[in-house]
């Protein structure tokens, strides 16, 4: 499918897992696509040489890319990711907010430096990258798409992991409140909430076959999901496919939202 045909899209923490995912589909789909990352290094390379053999197959002749260094949680590195993108291509389209941390601690053991990071990183730089993303759509003809990478854990809570659950779940109502907030002048907001997925972030059960099996009984699906299958949901809510839905998040989660437990029906036996 070419849905995303001359669209241009900036992706944030495009050199690994869900979003690496989401850059190589949005070249498919013939986006052209600015890759966001925070270290300079081997993997900025590699996701470069993969969109653009993706362009090179699809089109036959390439398609346009762009590198953009920045720490999504300054506000000063946002803006001037902004201003690098607008300066090489003129206009963007598509804004994906998807970089993102976690970091574990019992809550009241919690110290303010870890809390502040993940919320800086996952919900501020969010909306950093948002605010400039709508500035230009309002500054210009025909509105655009925002998207937000959020969570199962954006409506089911998560001990040991406060600051991520806050920050996603502050993300469903940054979807919803800009979705409202813009939805008259073009611009969609929606969010996608993948359950388990295979990337760097989960290396914890992912490299261990006894914890993936012991995280995958736990799925309705009874299997975690690929990075591939959130980009292809993301590309969804990017394209016109989806031109009449916003202020949503869809969760890619095999199941996760659906209270797993209530497969039995422990709540009502014999009554
Ligand atoms: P990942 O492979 O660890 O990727 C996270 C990406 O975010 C990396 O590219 C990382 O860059 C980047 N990043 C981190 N801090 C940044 C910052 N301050 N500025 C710019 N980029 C930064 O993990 P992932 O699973 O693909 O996660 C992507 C998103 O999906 C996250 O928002 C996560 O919460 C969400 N998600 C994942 C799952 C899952 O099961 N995997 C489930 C639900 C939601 P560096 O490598 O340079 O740090």
């Amino acid at each position: 499918m070419r849905r995303l045909e001359g669209k241009n899209a900036l992706i944030t923490g495009a050199t690994s897992g869900i979003g690496y995912a989401i850059a190589a589909r949005f070249s498919q789909e013939g986006a052209n696509v600015a890759i966001n990352y925070r270290q300079d290094d081997e993997k900025v390379e590699d996701v470069l040489s993969t969109i653009r053999n993706i362009c090179l197959s699809v089109k036959g002749f390439g398609c346009k890319d762009l590198t953009v260094q920045g720490d999504v949680s300054k506000e000063d590195d946002v803006v001037r990711m902004f201003h690098e993108v607008i300066k090489e291509w003129g206009r963007l389209d598509i804004m994906v907010n998807n970089a993102g941390i976690q970091k574990s601690s019992v809550s009241h053991e919690t110290t303010m430096e870890n809390f502040d990071k993940v919320i800086a990183v996952n919900l501020r730089g969010a909306y950093v990258c948002a605010r400039e993303a709508i500035k230009h759509f309002l500054s210009r003809e025909g509105g655009g798409v925002i998207l937000n990478n959020s969570s199962v854990h954006e409506i089911i809570p998560k001990p040991n992991y406060l600051s991520y659950a806050i920050s996603k779940g502050g993300m469903g109502n940054l979807t919803r409140t800009l979705a409202l907030e813009y939805a008259d002048r073009g611009i969609r907001v929606n969010a996608v909430g993948p359950g388990a997925i295979i990337t760097p972030i989960n290396k914890a059960w992912t490299d261990d076959p006894n914890r993936r099996a012991e995280v995958e009984r736990h799925i309705p699906m009874g299997r975690s999901g690929t990075p591939e299958e959130i980009a292809a949901v993301f590309a969804f809510l990017a394209s016109d496919d989806a031109s009449y839905i916003t202020g949503q998040t869809i969760y890619a989660c095999g199941g996760l939202t659906l209270y797993p437990d209530f497969r039995k029906d422990w709540s009502s036996a014999g009554g």
